[in-house]
Order: C-alpha cells, then structure tokens, then sequence
C-alpha cells in the first residue's frame, strides 16, 4: 500500500530560522530547540540543515538525545540538555560533551562529584523557576545557593536561563514578573559568575521584544512554523504538506446507510465518499478531525464519520468528475499551504507543537530545500 507522503521543507525551516534571529539586536545569539525529534520532524536532518545556515546552539530534552545530537551534528556544535541528567547519566554528558541544564540543588551535586571524578572542567547551565512552577531551581533554593557559593562555582556554570509560561499571551501580567524576578536572578549569578551568559526566551518570549532577550533565545515552535504570537500575523512561514493517498473510492446512495465506527455519520442523499490512508495514529484526528476537511483538485473535501487507526474518510462529492483522480491514485492534502498548523490546531482547540509532534512515524517522509 502506498503510504502518506509528509514534505518537510527543510529551507523553510533555515528561513524561519533566519527570521526570528532578524528580531534580535546583534549581540544576541540564536540557539535551536530541536528535542523530540525536532518536534516531530526529523532531528538528524533539521539540526544539520540549521547548523549549515549558521546555527551553534542546540537543545534537547534528554542526555539520549543529546547523544544522537552527538552523532548527526559537527562537534563544535554546542549541545544543551534540558532536563539535565538523571543519576548515572553525568559521565555520558561529560564524555560526550552535553551541557547539562541543572535544574535542582541535587543535580549541582551530582554534576560537582562526576567533575571531580573524571577530573573534568566540563560547563553546565543552570536554571531558575521564575513562574512556572516546572523545571528549575526556585528562587528560595536559588538565593541558599548564592549565599555559600562553592557548590555552584564547583559546577562551572557557562549559561543560565529559566523559561516564560505565558508568552503566546503578550498582555500576560506574569511575562514581566518573570522578567524581572529573572533580571534579578541574574544579577546575582553575575557577580560569581561574571562571564555567564543569561537567555529567557522561547519563541513567543522572542516577540515580546528586547528586553526578553538578554545574549541567548531559545526558538523551537517558531522554526517549524508555528506561529509565535498567536492572534497576530506570523513571522514564520509553514514548512509542512501532507498528502494522504486515496485508497478506495465509493459511491454511496443507499439512503441511511452509516459510515464509520460507531455509526455517527448518517447518509441523507446520494455521495461519492473516498477512504484515504491515515488515521489517527498518524496524528490524523489533530489535523482533519479538527479542521474538519482536507483539499482535493482545489476542493474542500468534508471528513465524514469517525476518524479510525489507519483511515479517514472524506466525503468528495463537490469534486467535479472530470477532476478525480484516476482509480487507485491521487492523494487529499490535509497540510499545506491552504491548511497551515496554526489553522489546524486553532480548529482542533489543540497546539501546534500537539499536531506537530503526533504526526507518527508511518508516513513517507520527503526532505527538500536541502
Ligand atoms: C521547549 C522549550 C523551548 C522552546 O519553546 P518554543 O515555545 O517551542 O519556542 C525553550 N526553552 C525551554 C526550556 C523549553 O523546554
């Protein structure tokens, strides 16, 4: 069986790249958040291509990934572990050259003994929770650990950070809360630390402006054209079209005849329906089943019935017949350029790092803009 054919436009992706580092004043550094496969769409290919446009700084979520970072990306490529390590993992963050991204008193103490054991000056980064409530030193814990400084000095901090919650919404009281209990964080890490570089933003904090900035953002979403600043026009462009092939076609006339499980769509008139492959453990029921439709020969085509494991049925009546595909052929686009993820999430009530990241791994995957 032919299978869905996902395009991932790596040039869109080195473009959105290049459009978020253009808000930035010059002395700020653009990193590239690429965990979780780079968010669904092929780490081994889109950190490599982002490296080639000039990318040096890279985030993943778990030493794991960070040692298949180790494997695709060149070795002066610098690699940031989000989650920092769990116990046993600090000699292949050393080995491999992984920055940790300590998050707890205990991970600093972790990471003082494995230095001192492997004799290393490896650096990590460090973060604070300045809002969250997730991940991260909090501010308390923060202060203690300044006051008797030796544990952190010991750990060779070369980056510290903490993550907005809230800055998909620009008029959010807590974005400058964050900022400023961050500023002041900072201000005390600088002076143990003089050299130590400072970053805050995502991609939404990116469009909060300059002063969300400091010397390092942290874009993920934003590269894989996920609009940043939600309710205004994006500066980012799509980098996906998915195509999923027809696999059977059929014309339906038997008034009350069901389609799909559990009956819920009835039939009321004569329809021309066509099954296609993918479904929704394809991250189908995201995209279609949130829009609601896909594109053929230019139509909007209705999904009808329930979306299954493996299918989709799209009801393809307004399609004139001179244009349908040719019996076993053609495909119903449901991502692309009249179908974006930000339409498909706003119509699922979902994110798009949600579409983004369920798409699965079945579909044939096409690189291009190499
Ligand atoms: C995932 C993540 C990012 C990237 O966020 P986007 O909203 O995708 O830009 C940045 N920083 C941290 C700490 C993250 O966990």
């Amino acid at each position: 069986m032919r299978d869905g054919i996902l395009t991932i436009d790596l040039a869109a992706i080195r473009r959105n790249w290049s459009a978020v580092g253009r808000r930035l004043k010059s002395a700020t550094e653009c990193a590239a958040v690429i965990k979780a496969s780079a968010y669904g769409l092929g780490s081994e290919r889109v950190a490599p291509s982002l490296y080639r446009a000039g990318c040096r700084r890279f985030f993943v979520a778990t030493v794991d990934e960070g040692l298949s970072a180790r494997a695709y990306l060149p070795a002066d490529a610098t690699v940031y572990v989000l989650a920092g390590m769990a116990p046993g993992r600090e000699a292949d963050c050393i080995e491999r050259q992984l920055i940790p991204v300590l998050v707890s008193a205990e991970q600093l103490q972790r990471w003082r003994q494995a230095r001192r054991q492997a004799a290393s000056a490896a650096p990590c980064a460090i973060k604070v929770d300045t809002g969250m409530t997730r991940l991260g030193l909090d501010m308390e814990e923060f202060e203690h650990l300044c006051a008797e400084p030796q544990l952190l000095l010991d750990c060779n901090p070369v980056l510290f950070i903490s993550h907005l919650a809230c800055a998909d919404d620009v008029d959010h009281p807590l974005n400058r809360r964050q900022l400023s209990a961050f500023r002041q964080a900072a201000q005390q890490m600088r002076r143990l630390c003089p050299q130590i570089r400072l970053s805050l933003a995502n991609s939404s904090g990116i469009c909060l402006g300059e002063p969300w900035h400091f010397d390092l953002v942290r874009p993920g979403g934003a590269l894989y054209g996920v609009n940043p600043q939600p309710g205004a026009d994006t500066i980012v462009e799509p980098v996906l079209d998915l195509k999923l092939p027809i696999v059977q076609v059929r014309e339906v006339s038997r008034p009350g005849a069901t389609v799909g499980y559990a009956a819920t769509y009835r039939i009321d008139r004569p329809v021309r329906l066509a099954v296609a492959l993918g479904g929704y453990a394809d991250g189908i029921h995201r995209i279609a089943g949130a829009t609601g439709f896909g594109v053929l020969a230019g139509v909007k085509v209705p999904v009808v019935g329930r979306i299954s494991m493996d299918s989709t049925i799209f009801d393809i009546s307004a399609v004139p017949a001179a244009q349908l595909p040719p019996p076993g052929g053609g495909h119903i686009q449901v991502l692309g350029p009249s179908i974006d993820i930000d339409q498909a999430s706003a119509a699922a009530g979902a994110l798009g790092y949600e579409i983004l990241t369920s798409l699965g791994d079945r579909y044939h995957r096409r690189y291009v803009g190499e």
